[in-house]
């Protein structure tokens, strides 16, 4: 491609709401062969809700949801604020907890009332050394409908599952089959549990996925996904995604997403919605090809 196609390219580009950043991205994304895609907030809202509470005998659902909630208020956590706002919908006032701590990856815990709660993933519990006894059962049958299960615990026992629900955005399921017809292989990475991601990756159509990933782990999960010679894109919009962003060969952040994600970009779309990410790839492949 001539530099004048790819200004004319960057051009169309930013006019569909693709702003490359660097030049040669343009060029690197036909090349591509395989994208990644971030889960939450990138193929769904970022917008969890509470779904189900179920709660170990002898406990009852407000007594948990109140010390949970109380815990979830000082994280920032997607998560967090579905819990919290269930919390408010059933009127409880929360009290305020000593001693907050976020594992990252995990979950989170603190004091409440004298009483220890934590509440996050099963391997929160396993960690922490907490049986979940019966109540894993529950976990796996709401993880089989696409639900994400986190466990709460009191005292260092099990107390309750909760299971939280992201919707996947609108534009998601027509986007992977657009990459798909571009010939791409779509892979998906996410923190979320692995049964969970399954179900919904298997939604979507997507065939490659990376679950329980720490925070840490996304470029080494990003690198396990490469593929020969081809070239590797990935599409995130949080925090815990900057590193794979920029490891990438192309980088493609949300516009939406958080400022640390945009910052470590090749490409920024302007809007939430995938078929940005068609797009991109769609002008990339045009303006190599010279197609106006
Ligand atoms: P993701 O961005 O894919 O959600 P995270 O690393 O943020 O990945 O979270 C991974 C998992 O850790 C979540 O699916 C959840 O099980 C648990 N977790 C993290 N933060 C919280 C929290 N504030 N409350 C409960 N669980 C949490
Ligand atoms: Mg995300």
């Amino acid at each position: 491609a001539t530099p004048t196609s790819i200004m004319v390219g960057t051009g169309r580009a930013a006019e569909m709401g693709v702003l490359f950043r660097k030049g040669d991205a343009l060029q690197m994304l036909q090349e591509a062969t395989v994208v990644a895609l971030d889960k939450t907030g990138t193929l769904t809202e970022g917008r969890p809700e509470l779904t189900d509470l179920i709660v170990a005998d002898g406990m009852t659902e407000d007594t948990v949801l109140r010390l949970v909630a109380a815990v979830e208020a000082t994280s920032e956590h997607p998560i967090a604020t579905a819990i919290t706002r269930a919390a408010e919908t059933r009127g409880l006032t929360l009290p305020s907890p000593e001693g907050f701590d976020s594992i990252t990856g995990y979950g989170v815990q603190a004091t409440v009332e004298g009483h220890r709660v934590l509440i996050g993933a099963d391997r929160l519990m396993a960690r922490e050394g907490v049986e979940i006894g019966g109540l894993a059962e529950r976990g796996a049958e709401l993880a089989a409908e696409g639900k994400t299960p986190l466990y709460a615990a009191i005292d260092g026992r099990i107390a309750a599952v909760i299971a939280v629900t992201d919707p996947i955005k609108p534009g998601t399921p027509a986007a992977i089959r657009a990459l798909h017809d571009l010939g791409l292989k779509v892979a998906m990475i996410t923190g979320d549990n692995a049964a969970t991601a399954r179900v919904i990756a298997a939604q979507l159509g997507i065939d490659h996925v990376v679950a329980e990933v720490l925070p840490e782990g996304k470029v080494t999960a990003l690198e396990s996904l490469r593929e020969g010679g081809g070239k590797l894109a990935f599409v995130g919009d949080g925090i815990n995604d900057a590193p794979a962003l920029a490891a990438a060969d192309v980088g493609i952040a949300i516009g939406t997403g958080t400022d640390i994600a945009i910052e470590a970009a090749d490409v920024v779309l302007i809007s939430g919605d995938l078929t940005g990410v068609v797009n991109a790839f769609d002008i990339s492949k045009r303006t190599m090809r010279n197609i106006r």
